[in-house]
């Protein structure tokens, strides 16, 4: 049904847009991995590392508690914090936070708190993750479609966001933190997750149109080929320098008349960089 890339692929996205691109050593980004290969679709019941998964989980260490009975306490303050969407509450619930922070930090895996995750990166707190993807479920029944992350990070959100959508494709500039990602993620084998190392602010046209966008970096303003990239009735979310100049949520709606921009809460989110290191 989407057109899916083949594998691994160059990207040519860089072709029409060469200037953007100054970075030292820049390398064509490239779609570097699938995350994992499975058979039927993870649906909302394909709670990575559960009894019955390929992969058998880890006995959890560190947390002093079953890690399942600490999400669901996670959980049920997420709705007390007012993430109502059922879908997203599940997500949250099954992907295993504790496994994308450092041994030291595993005791605060599942506090809303952001943590450090190498190369002066870091995992946004889940509250934010689930805020954002509830606003990208809005009005959408079912599964979003195609998402295209900004900023894979350690791939936690990218392993959210699977949950939710039919095809997540998550792009990162850092090529440490691209494979650390990779790493991370394929004992989840999540086959509708894509990484791609190369430069978000161009987007990625090849799984374009996305239904959803999401950026976990903030500019000072939202990159044109994410509004093209945008499909009609989709949604993109990214932390943006406001009027006021302080970096707050900002929710674009495409419509068929144009775009509908919503300035949300104030957050704080590390700086979208072109180019790719
Ligand atoms: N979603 C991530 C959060 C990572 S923090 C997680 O769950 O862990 C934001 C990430 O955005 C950083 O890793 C940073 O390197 C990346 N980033 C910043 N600018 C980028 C760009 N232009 N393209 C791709 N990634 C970018």
């Amino acid at each position: 049904m989407s057109q899916r890339p083949g594998f691994p692929v160059k990207l040519s996205q860089t072709g029409a847009a060469g200037p953007a691109k100054k970075a030292a050593g820049a390398a064509p980004a490239r779609l570097a991995a699938k995350v994992g290969v499975r058979g039927p679709a993870p649906g909302a019941s394909a709670v990575p590392g559960s009894a019955g998964a390929a992969v058998a989980p880890a006995p959890v260490t560190g947390l002093g508690l079953d890690s399942g009975a600490v999400r669901a306490r996670m959980v049920r303050k997420l709705a007390e914090q007012g993430v109502q969407d059922s879908r997203v509450l599940e997500a949250m619930g099954s992907v295993e936070r504790h496994r994308f922070v450092e041994s030291a930090l595993v005791n605060q895996a599942y506090e809303d708190t952001s943590l450090p995750i190498g190369l002066g990166q870091t995992i946004s707190k889940p509250n934010v993750v689930a805020r954002m993807i509830e606003l990208l479920c809005q009005g959408v029944p079912g599964k979003l479609g195609r998402v295209l992350e900004i900023g894979t990070g350690c791939g936690y959100q990218a392993a959210v966001l699977s949950h939710v959508a039919t095809e997540v494709y998550s792009i990162e500039r850092l090529r440490g933190l691209h494979e650390k990602a990779r790493t991370l993620l394929r004992p989840f084998r999540l086959h509708n997750v894509h990484l791609i190392f190369g430069d978000g602010m161009l987007g990625y046209p090849k799984g374009a149109p996305y239904a959803a966008i999401i950026s976990a970096a903030g500019g000072d303003d939202v990159p044109a080929t994410w509004l093209d990239q945008l499909a009609v009735g989709g949604r993109l979310i990214a932390p943006t320098i406001t009027p006021a100049g302080h970096q707050a949520l900002v929710v674009i709606h495409k419509t068929e008349h144009g775009f509908e921009r919503q300035v949300l809460e104030a957050v704080h989110f590390v700086p979208l960089k072109s180019g790719v290191a």
